[in-house]
């Protein structure tokens, strides 16, 4: 049984490009939240800052965190690998910290699977359409228009994992889905009742895929 003292695990996925990592930054803000900084293979974008967005680090040095099993999970996505180390996140849970994951279905699975004895909650980011998802990936990844259309591809791959999500939300404007998110995760921690429309879900979910 997870203890009152401890943080929550707050996990947040979607398809690339949704707004994940936006959301995950705006819900760091609050008190007494921090996101977990994984490790990457990937090369840093322009935008982003080694030790803080990421640990950036070379091939053999991630295996070897494998080797040691320093990873509470890690996967290979779009041909590079993303772990998440244990000790921190579980140092910071212990000192009742809530700890934000910004990781793909496959962290998310694995995570799930430990059955920690810390409080999960999981949520699935959707974009509002396919034509609002290409125009964030193209001004993200301006300099590669590849880049974006190879996460395209991934869409409709990525998109079906939605349905192992405690919740799933749609990032149309940013704000309402911030604060969304935000009333789902009291709710959760404060056994409120919530604001969830299961059904509309399912229907967006079909518009995206059909
Ligand atoms: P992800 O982490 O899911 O891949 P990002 O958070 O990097 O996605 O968002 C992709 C791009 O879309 C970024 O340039 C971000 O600023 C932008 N973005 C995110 N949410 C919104 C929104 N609600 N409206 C408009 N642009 C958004
Ligand atoms: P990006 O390259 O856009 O930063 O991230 C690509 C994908 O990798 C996103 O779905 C992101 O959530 C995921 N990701 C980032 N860090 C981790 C991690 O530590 N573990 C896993 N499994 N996925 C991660």
């Amino acid at each position: 049984m997870p203890s009152v003292n401890d943080g929550v695990m707050i996990v947040l996925s979607s398809p690339s490009g949704a707004g994940k990592t936006t959301l995950v930054k705006m819900l760091s803000k609050m008190d007494n939240y921090e996101i977990s900084i994984s490790h990457t293979t990937r090369q840093p974008r322009p935008s982003e800052t080694n030790n803080k967005d990421y640990y950036f680090v070379k091939e053999d040095v991630f295996k070897r965190l494998i080797n040691n099993q320093e990873f509470l999970e890690y996967a290979k996505v779009f041909s590079n690998f993303y772990g998440t180390t244990r000790t921190p996140v579980i140092d910071k849970l212990n000192k009742g910290k809530n700890i934000l994951f910004d990781i793909d279905w496959q962290g998310a699975d694995q995570i799930k699977n430990k059955k920690l004895d810390y409080k999960l909650i999981t949520f699935f980011i959707l974009p509002p359409s396919r034509e609002v998802l290409f125009e964030r990936l193209s001004n993200r990844d301006m300099k590669d228009k590849l880049i974006a259309e190879e996460r395209m591809k991934q869409f409709d791959r990525d998109v079906l994992h939605w349905i192992n999500y405690d919740y799933v939300v749609i990032n149309d404007n940013l704000e309402k889905c911030f604060s969304k998110i935000e009333n789902l995760i009291d709710a959760e921690i404060n056994n409120g009742s919530k604001d969830y429309d299961a059904e509309y879900i399912r229907s967006h979910v079909n518009k995206l895929i059909s």
